[in-house]
């Protein structure tokens, strides 16, 4: 079974080996849609070439100077022939739009649910907009390639059957023209077909990478606008919209080299010829050339839709390419769901952790252990490995060499589930989701928090006071109308999140050292709150903070180069030693101070 970081929701069964397969393993969840589908097709086309047979007769009819009655009666039967078409068709479109309709609804969620299974190493290689292409453009695609495209190639297929049918009924020499007709056109169709689907391939590409980077470069607006870089991120927009335009002309290019229909009006030609020859020879009645003309321009249908239709069918295609490579891409990280499930008394083991996101390695042969409850800070230069160490201890990513023990437990056999709900992180940057205060600190707790639970909790984080304070107090809604919290208050809502879910380790990444020193208070009384009695592991500038810790681990360039408590490092440590070099205490981050 494939590794799998999380399992959501049920397990799907779509067949996932050829983007064909796959979407024909979404349709055929439906049978009943198919079925009746199917049969209004078929219903419909036959109907469509019973028309021109009872005007053939009609004629001849007429020529043979047959009474009114007689000439009422058919009259009625194409009436009556063209209403039930009609009724057909709509149960037809009903049928094949019900069906795109469920087939995105499922495919959707078939994505939606894949990427969350999906390890943090997935996300960080991938473009946020680009997935967010994949996940609406694409699935979108999906709806038009079954209506119209597969009910229009499902009622082309049958209205060359049916009046290649009705033409051998009426004489079987005049299939001479429409097959001839029919194998050009088959062959016109597969070249136009071979050369559109690069082509559409190009063009659904592009529109990822534009997408992609418009994403970007929103998301990231404030960086843009602080260096005054429109000019230049306009530039690049351009280019990138000038290379969609292209992409779209280029398939403009390959449409207009569309062959069937030329081959349509020669044939037409033909057609007619060979049907008044056989007039002439006395081998078919005027009714019968009519018949034939009628049928043969049934036979055309489909050169007219196809082109449309193979479109629909390339791109429906295409974007089913793309939102499969999402689905198969592979994660590294195995949920593990039969690994140990107990709870964590709190002992975190390093046992010569070697580690990197790429092939270079990050950490170099880590080793330190820590007791239950005990409080483990973190210090050390900017991008010396220290955010990078803790997320080892989660499994948000997986060792190179050496184990990661909890409780004596490497932590590829924890359940992962079991190991991550233990364990709460407080981010260096905090990140809250566009709902109100309330479900974001609910949120770890899965939502099932009473608001009494949430108050208490707010209260323990000193948050309590200031959310009090906002127009709709723990209802306001983040991010709305422009309402957003500092990062001092952004910091207590996730440590009173860490405080509902009530986790033996925690890990907080405290390097924001720009807090006022009335703010600095709170938190300082907040995190005192939540250390209590739970493993933590403290990254921190702050003099004040390292002091209480039971161990300091020091770090530099992914090595650990010290650890011990903060009077034994003073004392043997050079390294801690450089980082108070210029007077002590101070609440400059150590790498400042290091540098002046
Ligand atoms: P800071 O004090 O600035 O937070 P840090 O000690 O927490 O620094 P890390 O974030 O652990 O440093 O980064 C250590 C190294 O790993 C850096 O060189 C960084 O470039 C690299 N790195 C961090 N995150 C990733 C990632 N997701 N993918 C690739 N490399 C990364
Ligand atoms: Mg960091």
């Amino acid at each position: 079974m494939a590794a799998r970081e999380f399992r959501v929701a049920d397990e799907y069964t779509y067949d996932r080996r050829t983007a064909v397969r796959w979407i024909a393993s979404h349709v055929l969840r439906y049978p009943w849609l198919i079925g009746g589908f199917a049969l209004a097709t078929a219903c419909l086309t036959g109907m469509a070439s019973m028309v021109p047979v009872l005007t053939g007769r009609t004629f001849d009819a007429v020529l043979h100077g047959a009474d009114g009655r007689q000439i009422l009666l058919l009259t009625l039967a194409v009436f009556g022939v063209r209403t039930a078409q009609a009724l057909f068709a709509l149960v037809n479109n009903f049928g094949a739009e019900t069906l795109a309709q469920r087939v995105q609804r499922d495919a959707r969620d078939e994505l939606y649910v894949s990427l969350l299974g999906k390890s943090q190493t997935f996300h960080n290689r991938q473009r946020v907009g680009d997935v967010m292409a994949r996940a609406t453009n694409d699935v979108q695609q999906l709806g038009p390639m079954i209506n119209p495209g597969m009910r229009l190639m499902s009622n082309a297929i049958l209205n060359v059957v049916m009046p290649l049918i009705a033409i051998s009924t009426i004489n079987p020499q005049l299939l001479l023209v429409p097959v001839l007709f029919l194998v050009s056109f088959v062959i016109a169709l597969w070249r136009f077909n071979r050369e559109l689907r690069p082509v559409a391939g190009a063009q659904r590409a592009q529109f990822g990478l534009l997408n992609a980077s418009l994403a970007e470069r929103i998301s990231g607006i404030e960086v843009v606008k602080g260096n005054a870089q429109e000019p230049r991120e306009e530039a690049r927009f351009r280019a990138n919209a000038r290379a969609y335009r292209d992409a779209f002309v280029r398939q403009g290019h390959v449409e207009a080299r569309y062959l069937p229909v030329l081959i349509f009006g020669i044939g037409l030609g033909l057609a007619f010829g060979h049907g008044m020859l056989l007039y002439l020879n006395g081998a078919a009645t005027v009714g019968q050339v009519v018949s034939f003309i009628g049928l043969y321009y049934v036979v055309r249908e489909p050169s007219y839709f196809s082109l449309y239709t193979f479109e629909l069918m390339q791109l429906g295609t295409a974007s089913g390419n793309r939102v499969l490579e999402l689905l198969r891409a592979e994660t590294e990280l195995d949920e593990n769901r039969g690994g140990v499930t107990q709870p964590i008394r709190g002992e975190i083991a390093f046992e010569h952790v070697t580690f990197g996101y790429g092939p270079e390695p990050i950490l170099h042969d880590v080793s330190f252990h820590a007791n239950p409850g005990e409080t483990v800070a973190i210090v050390g230069q900017t991008g010396s490995g220290k955010s990078t160490l803790t997320q080892l201890v989660q499994r948000i990513y997986d060792v190179q060499e050496g184990r990661v023990l909890v409780d004596g437990v490497d932590v590829r056999e924890w359940s992962m589930e079991s190991l991550r709900s233990q364990i709460a992180a407080i981010e260096q940057d905090v990140f809250l989701f566009s709902r109100t205060i309330r479900e974001n600190i609910a949120f770890g707790a899965g939502g099932r928090a009473t608001q009494e639970q949430v108050e208490a909790a707010a209260r323990a984080a000193q948050a309590h006071d200031f959310i009090a304070r906002l127009p709709n107090g723990y209802e306001t809604v983040v991010g709305e109308r422009g309402f957003t919290l500092s990062g001092g208050q952004r910091q207590r809502i996730a440590i009173a999140r860490a405080f509902l879910t009530d986790p033996r380790i925690l890990i907080l990444d405290d390097s924001t050292s720009a807090i006022d020193s009335a703010t600095e208070d709170q938190i300082q009384r907040a995190l005192r709150g939540i250390l209590q009695g739970r493993t933590t592991l403290l990254i921190t500038h702050r003099i004040a903070q390292i002091r209480w810790a039971d161990r300091i681990l020091v770090m530099r360039r992914g090595q650990l180069v010290a650890q011990g408590t903060h009077e034994e490092l003073i004392a043997t440590s050079d390294a801690y030693r450089r980082i108070f070099a210029h007077g002590e205490p101070t609440d400059a981050p150590p790498e400042v101070a290091h540098a002046r």
